[in-house]
């Protein structure tokens, strides 16, 4: 079995929907980034392909192709697990953690597990994810972005 870590920031801009976990969310800004900019579904991936030791989602996805521009970030997951699979490795689980001031989160997550869960063909009581305020403090505290981390095992 083997273990990774995946951590990922995107900034709040206007005109954007909210998009977390391929669940989109009711609010008034979005996140900034070449894809859709599912900061929780990316931190995902590189949980992965750390694990698998394939490097992140920068090299095999790149910020400056074209065709990733505005990318539903589930079909992006959905190719790291083909990546990951065609080397016969199954996921034991995965746990997630989001950071952000605002908006509250937990409502959310029980859809999130699902859409992640489907996207990888597992069930779903193999991810879990967990929402958490930093207390006002730092970046996220001030309602500038939003951060997740996310290990993976696998076998
Ligand atoms: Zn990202």
């Amino acid at each position: 079995m083997k273990i990774g870590l995946g951590y990922d920031v995107h900034a709040f801009t206007q005109n954007r929907p909210l998009i977390l976990g391929g669940v989109e969310i009711p609010y008034d800004r979005g996140l900034s980034g070449h894809s859709d900019a599912d900061v929780l579904v990316h931190a995902v991936c590189d949980a992965l392909l750390g694990a698998a030791g394939m490097g992140d989602i920068g090299e095999h996805f790149p910020e400056t192709d074209p065709q990733y521009k505005n990318a539903d970030s589930l079909n992006l997951l959905k190719a790291v697990w083909q990546i990951i699979y065609s080397h016969h490795q199954a996921i034991i689980n995965m746990d997630a953690t989001l950071f952000a001031q605002a908006p509250r989160l937990s409502p959310y997550k029980a859809a999130m597990r699902e859409q992640l869960a489907a996207a990888l063909n597992i069930p779903v009581d193999r991810i879990n994810i967990k929402a958490t305020t930093t207390e006002g403090l730092g970046f996220i505290g001030r309602g500038e972005g939003i951060a997740a981390m996310c290990v993976a095992l696998i076998d």
